[in-house]
């Protein structure tokens, strides 16, 4: 991999859905902006679908407010929202005019946007039908955007986008290194707050890497991070659940077996394995469960170590009334 190129001015920033960028662009965002580029954030709906339980009435205004607070906190303040509807958003010239008209008017040299891949990675999650539509639409929208021909009456054309850059991909080919631009204290805000207000029932782990709180782990392994910092420094005596480590940054870089073992030792209670079925037919959560087992009778793994994570687990289904 090597390192994004930052030649450039003003960027545009494509999601489908507020919460997209700040699972990882964002903190690139802030480097850039700190270094007085421009980046404007381009959401193709409010969310508005996006919370069981509530209204879209109450959470189209209430994303799209969160959405502008995020943006600010990482130097951008041009937050812009399409108005397609969330969860039904369709690729097509309809959408494609629409981003074609904001690139023209915005001008960016650069636009980011997110995974549009059928599946996170080759086992993961199906990708949000979104996320797939607007992707494949903002590629489309770059070059619609220098067509004079096309979309005639959405502004002059604009061909100055030169890069388009695709976060989340399962192949990367860049990156950006934040250790040094990234900000202890607005990231840890909403866990203290939250685990103040005894508001988080559960805190799931990432496997992103920052050198500056371990420079060997990803967070998801990491025990300074999960044990030092979540449940030392933070305080949170919640149960702590992975990401799924069937993820390809995890699997193939420690092992699946070896990262559930690592991530109990590191202080996670609950081990996600999003897709079940190996390669081999067998069962991933079988394999790892025969793992642990090996490495508690050999005496690798500290029983105290799945003890305190099965009383967390026990303790939570007892708060939401299913001990
Ligand atoms: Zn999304």
């Amino acid at each position: 991999m090597q390192p994004m190129p930052e030649d450039w001015t003003r960027a545009v920033a494509v999601v489908a859905h507020p919460d997209d960028l700040e699972y990882g662009v964002a903190s690139a965002v802030a480097r850039w902006t700190g270094q007085g580029k421009q980046v404007a954030y381009l959401l193709a709906t409010r969310g508005e679908a996006g919370i069981a339980g509530l209204h879209p009435d109450q959470v189209g205004p209430l994303r799209a407010a969160e959405e502008r607070r995020s943006a600010a906190v990482v130097g951008v303040r041009e937050v812009e929202f399409l108005d397609h509807r969330d969860g039904l958003v369709e690729y097509g010239v309809p959408l494609r005019r629409d981003l074609a008209a904001v690139f023209r008017r915005l001008q960016p040299e650069v636009i980011i946007t997110m995974s549009f891949d059928l599946t996170w990675g080759d086992s993961g999650m199906v990708n949000h039908a979104d996320h797939r539509a607007v992707g494949l639409a903002v590629l489309d929208a770059v070059r619609d955007a220098a067509n004079p021909w096309v979309f005639t009456d959405a502004g002059p054309a604009w061909g100055g986008a030169s890069e388009v850059y695709v976060a989340g991909v399962a192949d990367p080919t860049h990156f950006v290194d934040v250790t040094d631009t990234a900000d202890r204290c607005p990231e840890l805000t909403p866990y203290r707050m939250l685990i103040a207000e005894r508001l988080a029932d559960g805190i799931m782990t990432a496997h992103v890497f920052n050198r500056a709180l371990d420079p060997e782990f990803p967070a998801t392994l990491s025990r300074a991070t999960i044990t030092g910092l979540l449940r030392g420094e933070l305080g949170f005596d919640g149960p702590v659940v992975t990401d799924d480590l069937r993820m390809r940054a995890i699997e193939q870089h420690w092992g699946l077996e070896a990262a559930a073992v690592r991530a109990l030792a590191a202080g996670a209670d609950i081990l996600l394995i999003a897709n079940d079925r190996l390669p081999d037919g067998g069962s991933a959560a079988q394999a790892v469960l025969t793992k642990i087992r090996t490495r508690l009778l050999s005496g690798r793994l500290d029983p105290e170590v799945v003890e305190a994570a099965l009383a967390r687990v026990r303790a939570l289904k007892a708060r939401l009334g299913d001990g």
